[in-house]
């Protein structure tokens, strides 16, 4: 189960606190000492756990816990705001186009997930908010990819527009853009080509498939299990295409948890799905309180 480490040993850190009548400033720092461990086994990048402790200290150690009559749990308090915090805060919700269909572009990795969960997307938003998306194979490169959106689209009887793995994405893209307004798609998912390494040709290929989309959200796709990668990875990404938000796939995976602690704090993208399976339906939408009480219990 992900975040399986993290969650024990920051449960038994608060547990010795929490019933505390009287917390000096010896026991936040204690305590503290636990947490930054905690955090750094979990894979959480160092600086965002420097910052992160040293807001939950000021906090701790401040007028609001000292002053309060349960000083245990103010700080038990203070941990789970300020993880919420570093989870994103408010839940993310899609944006959506006035002028529909609205385009989604899906961006990542080889291998991370982008097309299941392309599939899965498309299937939220059918089940959950009522719509009718167009998914796109524009991801010409990797054989069998096409065939798999299409295996995708087949099981959930949603409608897959291909052209092959000899047109450009760019002309699928806008052809797929212009099917969709004739027949009344409000969403437009495009599965792009992914790599197993960030290239320059790979980024080309995307601004210019953004350029002719127009897309209203750019999401990248990256693995959860790999970490502070995932976070690199994130960065890269955003810095060349300009990111509007992340969905970490495999978080029913053993993941310590470090990419989904860090990402929002180095890329100030928010995470706005995660993935919890293989199937079509394990797509949920984040919400960073609810990911916070689940790792505090
Ligand atoms: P792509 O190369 O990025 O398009 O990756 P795929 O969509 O083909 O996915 C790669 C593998 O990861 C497949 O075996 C998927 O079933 C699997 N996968 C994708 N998302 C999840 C997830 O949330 N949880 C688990 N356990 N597996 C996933």
């Amino acid at each position: 189960m992900a975040f399986e480490g993290l969650a024990d040993r920051l449960q038994n850190t608060l547990q010795k606190i929490r019933g505390k009548g009287k917390v000096t400033e010896a026991d936040v720092k204690e305590m503290m000492r636990e947490v930054r461990l905690a955090l750094l086994e979990a894979d959480v990048n160092f600086r965002v756990v420097k910052d992160f402790i040293k807001r939950v200290t000021e906090r701790s150690v401040g007028q609001e816990v000292l002053k309060s009559l349960t000083p245990g749990q103010q700080v038990v308090k203070v941990v789970h705001d300020e993880l919420t915090t570093l989870l994103g805060g408010e839940q993310s919700k899609i944006a959506v186009n006035n002028r529909p269909p609205t385009v989604i572009m899906m961006v990542g990795l080889q291998g991370a997930g982008k097309t299941t969960t392309t599939g899965k997307l498309a299937n939220h938003l059918r089940k959950k908010h009522n719509r009718k998306p167009l998914l796109v194979a524009a991801d010409i490169y990797r054989p069998a990819a096409i065939k798999q959106l299409e295996t995708v689209g087949g099981q959930l009887s949603l409608p897959v527009f291909s052209l092959g793995d000899q047109v450009s994405p760019v002309e699928i893209a806008k052809q797929a853009i212009a099917k969709a307004k004739e027949e009344h798609h409000d969403y437009v998912i495009i599965d792009t080509a992914g790599r197993l390494h960030i290239d320059e040709e790979l980024m080309d290929e995307l601004q210019k498939v953004k350029e002719i989309s127009n897309p209203s959200e750019i999401f990248l796709v990256v693995d959860a299990m790999t970490g502070q990668d995932a976070v690199n990875v994130a960065e890269s990404f955003n810095g060349q295409l300009g990111l509007t938000g992340v969905v970490l796939t495999k978080l029913d995976g053993d993941t310590r948890g470090g990419a989904a602690l860090s990402i929002k704090a180095v890329t100030d993208l928010p995470i706005k799905f995660v993935g919890m399976g293989e199937k079509m339906d394990a797509l949920e939408p984040f919400h960073p309180d609810r990911m916070s009480s689940r790792i505090l219990g």
